[in-house]
């Protein structure tokens, strides 16, 4: 390995205690200095302009610089560093060079001053449909929230003839920084400036920007087509890629997600894939037995009755469940026979059932009921 590290605070010639434009500035200086540009032919000043990279890089970024503090070199231990070499003067601190990006606005983000290429936040969206949508599938136009750059101010946030001016609170800074002595030392604590949220800058009481009140951004939403595939349930989640928010300073846009609702059916029950049906049949079927249609997802299915069914019996229907998504499988079905006891019958369908009582031995009851029999036996 190479000799043991400079101080960063050295590097750049600035104290510990030096917010972040003093630390922007001395880099700069550095930078225009040892920059291998204007160094051609002096090996030297590559190896300063890469160490002044690397201390601006660990002193500008609030994480970095605080684990820094406390812990020294030892704290950035498998931290990795911006690399700023290869990269031109004029890239550095061009008009819209990385420089102008590491201290533009971030529009209200914490940590201000982290300067890698950051992926684009994930879009949440909850999508309801219907039971029918989710069986057959479906492609569904879907309005996606976003925000766009204010027409008017352009993103500066301010009424035409006004600007910005630097948050108080923290100076402009966009940090907070606390020092404290305690018996293990000094300890910097460093936030983010709650006031500006990092910004370094705030709108002038009265000069915000009427069209975006001061945000500098706006609404906007964009329409993305889903094609969501047959056999969605509740609680799923489809992902489409980069139809999030853009990314930032370069880094890929995040993804849409849709959390899938689906509306509950009046009769069909879902467990997965499978789809449960209670069907009621008159008690008289259940003894005698009998044939039956019965909805299915598909249509109508005829499925038999034996005779002597009881309430509660399943009947599975093999692969005529909800198909399974992005597959050519499917899940079953399965009616669940419910015997239904007339609450009142006339006085002809009485007199009949009582000539068939008396035809009727307790003897069926226990044959088809083995619980019942099982039960009584206990008692002898
Ligand atoms: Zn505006
Ligand atoms: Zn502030």
């Amino acid at each position: 390995m190479s000799r043991s590290k400079r101080d960063y605070y050295e590097v750049l010639g600035v104290s510990r205690e030096a917010d972040i434009q003093t630390i922007k500035k001395a880099f700069r200086q550095a930078a225009r200095k040892y920059h291998p540009d204007t160094n051609p032919d002096d090996p030297n000043a590559e190896e300063k302009f890469k160490e002044a990279a690397e201390a601006f890089d660990v002193l500008s970024d609030i994480d970095k610089r605080a684990n820094y503090d406390r812990f020294g070199h030892a704290g950035l231990d498998g931290t990795a560093f911006r690399d700023f070499s290869g990269i031109s003067l004029d890239d550095l601190f061009g008009g819209f060079g990385i420089f102008s990006d590491l201290f533009g606005s971030f529009g209200g983000r914490s940590r201000s001053y982290q300067n890698q290429a950051r992926q684009g936040q994930d879009v949440r969206l909850n999508l309801e449909i219907s039971f029918d949508e989710a069986m057959k599938g479906l492609k569904k136009k879907i309005k996606v929230p976003n925000w766009a750059t204010c027409p008017t101010c352009h993103g500066n946030r301010v009424k035409e003839g006004s600007s910005l001016q630097s948050c108080s609170a923290c100076n402009g800074t966009g940090e907070m920084r606390r020092i404290q002595r305690s018996a293990f030392g000094q300890i910097v604590n460093i936030s983010t400036c709650t006031r500006c949220r990092g910004e370094g800058k705030s709108v002038p009481k009265g000069a915000a920007c009427q069209t975006c009140d001061g945000v500098g951004k706006v609404k906007q939403s964009r329409t993305v087509e889903a094609e969501i595939p047959p056999g969605v349930d509740s609680g799923m989640r489809m992902v489409i890629r980069g139809e999030g928010r853009p990314g930032e300073l370069g880094g890929p846009p995040g993804d849409l997600i849709l959390v899938l609702e689906v509306e509950s059916h009046p009769f069909f029950k879902r467990n997965g894939a499978d789809i449960i049906l209670e069907y009621p049949i008159s008690f008289i079927d259940a003894v005698l037995g009998t044939k039956i249609e019965v909805p299915t997802i598909e249509g109508f299915e005829t499925i038999k009755i034996d005779p002597g069914t009881e309430s509660g019996a399943i009947i599975p229907l093999k692969k005529k469940g909800a198909p399974i998504p992005n597959s050519s499988s499917k899940g079953d079905m399965y009616i669940q026979i419910m015997v239904r006891i007339p609450a009142k019958i006339d006085k002809t369908s009485k007199k009949f059932l009582e000539e068939i009582k008396k035809s009727i031995d307790d003897k069926y009851i226990f044959q088809t009921n083995k619980e019942l029999k099982k039960f009584l036996s206990l008692k002898e």
